[in-house]
């Protein structure tokens, strides 16, 4: 695609950026078929192609509004469109750098600021977000039974196992999953621990910065991923060999530290660093003897790659193969590359369009009558949650240690 970008951005990184991947961009349109907004609303510009467009107008200086914000709001940032481009276009990349130019364009109506600002003072830091979740627990009785639905019981963890071994990996004290759900990380540690890994807290550190950034609120998500850096410094110092998470939108975005943070004078080769250290739990355990594990009890899971797991970070049929090996039946998904409808703030911002993926995504992962959902990041975990009778898990949670 040729591009003519304007001069208020063709002499900037971000400008340069941008400009290398709208020219990758042959406009085929292949990404349309998989793009689930276009599959719900058939409109062109809510599709990776049209959204491209409207990336590319507004970089060659051409007049945006609230139309445009539109429909790069209702996209998921899922990136099946990545998945399926034949050119390699980075379309998420692409997308966070419009967001960001776009929301300094276009002013949005004083509720719908509101409301994003709420979410980025509130979801990354876990005392708020815990204070909050406690009070909607005391709630619930109170509640219409679709909110009840929304708020996740409190779940007993298991004991963190003590730091004895000579390998060591560590992992982000995170924001929103230790408050609903701490039982993930602890049995990741103790799963570790069997493995002959542990796995140690980095302490200081928190949110990893992708619910700011991906709301177009750069600096804050920056100064996030800065604070981590500092964190795990010396963890990392001391030999620490993996960054390990166990939801793969942290994991996703602490791989993208080094692309984000490329032009920071201080904090570039840390950053890089970060990135190549960066792991989803399952490239660990991929890499490992299992046999400590004990056979799971036969138990059909249906099992949802969340798309920061198999489009952001590429490992689509990682997990599945683990979980048959552990000894559980894996039951068939219709069109497995779809987003649920979470995808981090989504879900509270386009809650029309969320709802009905979710309900395509349930009818899809219960038509085999599973157990047990199992998935790979608390964002989904909690929204199939609160549409199904069927237990939603991080599959960590379901390995026997
Ligand atoms: S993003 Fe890729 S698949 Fe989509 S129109 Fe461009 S080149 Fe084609
Ligand atoms: S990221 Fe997902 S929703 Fe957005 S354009 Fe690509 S496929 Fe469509």
């Amino acid at each position: 695609m040729q591009t003519k970008l304007a001069d208020f951005v063709k002499d900037t990184p971000e400008g340069r950026e941008a400009d290398a991947i709208l020219r990758n961009c042959v406009h085929c349109g292949f990404c349309t078929a998989t793009c689930p907004t276009y599959q719900l609303l058939g409109d062109e510009l809510d599709g990776p192609r049209g959204r491209i467009y409207l990336l590319k107008q507004m970089l060659e200086g051409q007049p945006v509004t609230a139309r445009t914000q539109l429909h790069l709001d209702r996209c998921l940032s899922c990136r099946a469109c990545e998945t399926t481009c034949p050119s390699g276009v980075r379309y998420g990349r692409l997308a966070d750098i419009g967001r960001g130019m776009l929301e300094q364009k276009v002013r949005r109506p004083w509720l719908r600021r509101l409301q994003r600002w709420a979410l980025r003072k509130l979801l990354p830091y876990p005392e708020r977000f815990g204070a909050a979740l406690a009070l909607a627990r005391l709630a619930r009785p109170i509640l219409s039974a679709t909110l009840r639905a929304k708020i996740p019981h409190k779940a007993p963890a298991p004991a963190w196992p003590a730091a004895r071994h000579a390998r060591r990996v560590l992992m982000l004290e995170g924001c929103v999953q230790p408050a609903m759900a701490p039982g993930i990380d602890a049995a990741a540690a103790n799963v570790l621990d069997r493995l002959g890994i542990s796995a140690i807290r980095g302490e200081g550190s928190g949110c990893c910065g992708a619910l700011s950034y991906h709301l177009a609120a750069h600096e804050e998500g920056t100064a996030f991923m800065r604070r981590n850096i500092d964190a795990l410094w010396p963890h990392i110092e001391q030999g620490a060999e993996a960054i390990v998470s166990t939801a793969s939108g942290c994991g996703l975005m602490l791989k993208e530290y080094g692309d984000v943070l490329k032009h920071d004078p201080v904090y570039a080769g840390k950053a890089e660093r970060v990135s190549l250290l960066a792991r989803d739990i399952g490239e660990i355990l991929a890499g490992e003897d299992l046999s400590p594990l004990r056979k799971s009890k036969p138990c059909r899971i249906a099992f949802h790659s969340p798309c920061t797991l198999q489009h952001g970070q590429k490992l689509a049929g990682l997990v599945e193969p683990l979980l048959s090996d552990l000894g559980f039946e894996l039951t068939p998904v219709d069109q497995p590359h779809l987003c649920c409808g979470s995808a981090g703030t989504y879900a509270f911002l386009q809650p029309d369009l969320s709802q009905k993926l979710l309900a395509d995504k349930l009818r899809a992962l219960e038509e085999g009558r599973p157990e047990c959902i199992a998935t790979a990041n608390i964002g989904c975990r909690a929204h199939l949650q609160s549409g199904s009778k069927v237990p939603v898990r991080h599959w960590i949670e379901l390995l026997p240690f």
